[in-house]
């Protein structure tokens, strides 16, 4: 059923995911992507591969994904203008759920945004940064 939603600050961040680069998908100190037996099992039947193969190609530590250099996901696309989820249909669950019906925790962390946009600029490019792909730090932090 199509309805008005209930929180619209919640809505509002969903919305933001179609712009944002995908904070979410960088590895920060203190954070856990975790991967079940579920997750891994729909991972192999998108890309038509066994559970155990799934794991020796993507997964580290048991229960989680490899991170690239830049320490972003790697599923996480590597196109300059579409750095997104390479595997949005078959993502684990705890990337569906997040972020729990609440407002998304990275656009009012700025302690959290300034770890996450040097390590963007690694791969993207600071020049890239601050053109047409995403909002810059500063815009993101001083828009209200
Ligand atoms: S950081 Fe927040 S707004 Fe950005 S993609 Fe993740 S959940 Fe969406
Ligand atoms: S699986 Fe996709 S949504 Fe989840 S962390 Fe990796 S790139 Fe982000």
């Amino acid at each position: 059923m199509v309805g008005i939603p209930q929180n619209l600050e919640t809505a509002s961040n969903r919305a933001f995911c179609n712009y944002c680069p995908g904070f979410c998908c960088y590895r920060l100190p203190g954070s856990i992507l975790f991967v079940t037996a579920t997750d891994i099992n729909r991972i192999a039947r998108h890309f038509q591969l066994s559970d155990g193969e799934v794991r020796k190609r993507f997964i580290e530590k048991r229960n989680t994904f490899k991170v690239k250099d830049d320490g972003s996901c790697i599923f996480l696309h590597d196109g300059k203008l579409n750095k997104r989820c390479s595997i949005h249909m078959a993502r684990p669950q705890q990337c569906q759920d997040f972020p729990y019906d609440e407002p998304c925790p990275y656009l009012g962390r700025e302690d959290l945004l300034e770890t996450i946009y040097p390590l963007m600029e690694k791969s993207l490019g600071s020049t890239l940064l601050s053109t047409v792909a995403y909002p810059s730090l500063d815009q993101l932090l001083h828009s209200s």
